[in-house]
């Protein structure tokens, strides 16, 4: 289904709980989660399949970004989805458009930083996407763990009518966390990739054996990963789970979470300590 008019007729008529999975496709067994869990607690499920433009800086991989829509339907039909909406870029933004939501504080760090109006758009399209489906719950990935904090800043102060449900990130059996961009990796750069999971795994070490202090974790992890010649870091970040602050130490939950650019694409992925 393209069209919003088609998709909020379609809603009308549901008389029962209906939960949204958006998505930018090319679906993997992260994104399945996620509409399996949606499936399993709600009525009726709705995935969006949208590669959001506005989400995409200059000179980022909005072109080449993988597409599959075939397969994804094929995929989503198995998951027995209600609705797959796929709508075009101008059925989203028509001619005219000039709106946006603007979330402050937990989009000035991190991604936000390396992303400069990456939240906005975000923030922008789901606000849209939660406005046509009106969904009793949204769910999203914990691999996006900036993203969650941030939609469900943006829900509590706009008092939107919904439940946002964070699952946990899925993983390939190295540690890998699943990505539609780890398609792009070649063989050798995919063994290399693996170093992001070895960093967060070595702060999860370092934090039982009961290390405390932040740069301490920050310094080991960024040395683990220069020995790595494919990676180059964008960010290691400590920092705590709700306010995205960079900690000193470590005391209440904190979110490990790095970027690191293998070859030119670019991996985020990201553990809670302490939780
Ligand atoms: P994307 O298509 O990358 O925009 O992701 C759509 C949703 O799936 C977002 O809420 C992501 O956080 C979530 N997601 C992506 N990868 C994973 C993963 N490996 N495990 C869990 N959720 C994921």
């Amino acid at each position: 289904m393209s069209q919003i008019a088609e998709l909020k007729a379609l809603r009308g008529k549901a008389t029962g709980s209906v939960g949204l999975v958006p998505t930018m496709g090319y679906l993997h067994d992260g994104h399945l989660a996620l509409v399996r869990q949606a499936r399993d607690e709600n009525e009726a499920v709705v995935v969006s399949i949208f590669v959001n433009p506005t989400q995409f800086g200059a000179g980022e991989d909005f072109a080449s970004y993988p597409r599959d829509h075939e397969r994804d339907l094929a995929l989503l039909k198995e998951e027995r989805v209600d609705i797959v909406f796929v709508p075009p870029v101008e059925e989203m933004y028509p001619a005219g458009f000039c709106s946006g939501v603007e979330v402050g504080r937990v989009t000035e760090r991190l991604e936000g930083v390396s992303r400069p109006g990456h939240f906005r758009g975000v923030a922008t399209v789901v606000a849209k996407l939660f406005n046509i489906v009106e969904p009793t719950r949204a769910y999203f990935g914990q691999k996006d763990a900036q993203q969650a904090v941030v939609i469900e800043r943006m829900v509590a102060d706009l008092n939107m009518n919904l439940e946002i449900v964070i699952a946990p990130t899925v993983r390939e059996p190295d540690g890998l966390a699943m990505s539609s961009r780890n398609i792009h990796l070649n063989s050798e750069e995919r063994r290399a990739a693996l170093v992001l999971w070895r960093a967060l795994s070595l702060a999860q070490q370092l934090f039982s054996q009961g290390e405390r202090q932040a740069e301490s974790i920050r310094h080991r992890m960024s040395a683990l990963i220069q020995e790595e010649p494919l990676a180059s870091i964008d960010y290691v970040s400590i920092a705590g789970a709700a306010s995205l602050e960079e900690l000193a130490t470590i005391e209440g939950p904190a979110l490990v979470s790095l970027a690191v650019r293998i070859g030119s694409t670019r991996l985020i992925d990201n553990i809670v300590l302490g939780g």
